[in-house]
Parts: C-alpha cells; structure tokens; sequence
C-alpha cells in the first residue's frame, strides 16, 4: 500500500526539476553564453568562438629561450633571439600565452577596461597552459601594481586577477603587494621604446620586509601585455635591489615584431 505523500513527493521533485530547467533556460536567456572576444553565440560559456580561436596566436617552443619570442624554427635549446642579445634584459624567462594580435587586442582591451573580469579566468587558463615551465617549484607570483589612483579609477588591476586566478590554477602563492608603484606613470599607450622606459624608471619599490615575505623564492611578475618590457624591466630592478636572485615574467599577450601587433 502506498502511502498518500508519494505521488506528492513524486510531483514535488518533477516540480523541482522543471524549475530547475525553467531556471537554466532563464539564465541562458539573460546571460546567453557568448564568445568572449566578438560576443558571437556559443553553446558553452567561457570560451571563444571558431573563428577567434583560429586568429589567436598561441606561443609555443621553439622560442628564445630568454624573451619567449617565437622562432619559426628550431635552432636548439641555446640560440636566443637578436633582440635578447643586443638588449639583454635583468629578468632570466619571459614567457606570454599568445601574440598580440587583433583578438588578444580585444580580449586585453575588454578585460583592463570593459569591467569584463571574468577574462582573467580564460587568460590565466591559458598562461597555465603555455608558460607552465615558469610556474613550477616554489615560486611567488607578483602583479605589476597599478599606481593608487589609478586602481581606485579603474576598480581593479587586471594583473592582480591574473595572477590570483593563476595561483588559483596552480597553488602558487600570490602576493600583490610585494612590490608597489611608488610614482604614478603615465600610460604606456604611444610612447616611444625610450619614452617607455624613461616613464617607469624608478616608478616601483619592493616591499620593506620583502626579504621575509619572499623567503628568497624565485618572484614571477604577471602582467597583461609585454609590449618593449620597460615596465618588466623596471618591476625587475626594484626587486633585485631589495634582494631578489630570480626574477622571470609571465605576460597574457607579447607583442612579437613583425607579427600583426600594433602597439
Ligand atoms: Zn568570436
């Protein structure tokens, strides 16, 4: 004999799961999923459309093995590229996901200034995926701090949520407030390589106890774009002056000479 509250509970969970299906239906209508890059439909969310996904660059080996600079081909393991000899820089890897291309360009540009933070998931996915030699072993990794006034303008700093979502990915510990921006700067955005460098000269400063929360560990600087790498440059000098032995940068984009990327 059954008793009268079965079919009740049986209609309640039918119920449950239509809502929960009217639900879903609901949320795909007011947030339907859409390519992060052009906003073209997608089935799932949090990803880029067929056509984004084949214009963006993804860097892989072979690379300089200082710079990150794709080579289009293998020369072997120690063959760097001109630009690593003529200029060799303080940090030891610098490593980015993709070239700055038209998508990265969008994907970057909506991230920093469209308030689209979801972004940093997708970008430091894929930084994960293609500079993993850089995030192995105990290393810290450190945002390039946005001056004061300039986080409080923009709301957040993009690098600081990369580099959250990758110590989210890989367990790595993050710290954002290792090294500061002792100066606002003015932006990058059309400077000149030498304007570039001259305007973040001196801007940033390590931590004063950035012995003890370092603990000697190899620092990872995360930042969106390394467009000449004055900014890695910089960021690299006020570490070593506090004490820091190794140094590499992780970046979402690079700008690559020759390739479609326009500062
Ligand atoms: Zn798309």
């Amino acid at each position: 004999m059954t008793s009268d509250s079965e079919p009740v509970k049986a209609a309640s969970g039918m119920m449950r799961r239509l809502m929960a299906g009217i639900g879903r239906g609901v949320l795909d209508r007011l947030y339907p999923p859409a390519c992060l890059s052009c906003g073209a439909h997608l089935e799932a969310a949090d990803g880029l459309c067929a056509s984004c996904w084949s214009r963006l660059r993804v860097i892989s080996n072979p690379r300089c093995p200082v710079l990150g600079l794709p080579f289009e081909a293998d020369l072997g393991p120690d063959v760097l590229s001109a630009e690593a000899i003529a200029d060799p820089p303080p940090f030891q890897r610098a490593r980015s996901a993709v070239v700055y291309n038209d998508v990265a360009r969008t994907l970057v540009s909506q991230f920093k200034f469209g308030d689209r933070t979801e972004l940093a998931r997708f970008c430091a996915g894929l930084m994960v995926r293609t500079c993993g030699e850089l995030l192995e072993q105990d290393a810290i990794l450190a945002p390039v701090p946005l001056h004061r006034r300039r986080q409080w303008q923009r709301r957040y700093n993009q690098s600081a949520l990369l580099a959250r979502e990758i110590s989210r990915i890989t367990g790595l510990r993050h710290d954002p407030v290792l090294v500061q921006r002792s100066r606002p700067t003015r932006q990058q955005v059309g400077l000149s390589p030498a304007q570039r460098q001259r305007n973040v000269q001196g801007a940033f400063t390590a931590h004063s106890g950035f012995l003890e929360r370092s603990g000697g560990r190899r620092i990872v600087i995360v930042d969106d774009v390394f467009t000449t790498g004055s900014t890695a440059r910089a960021m690299t000098h006020a570490l070593r002056r506090a004490g820091a032995d190794q140094v590499d940068v992780i970046s979402f984009a690079r700008v690559v000479p020759g390739a479609d990327s326009h500062i």
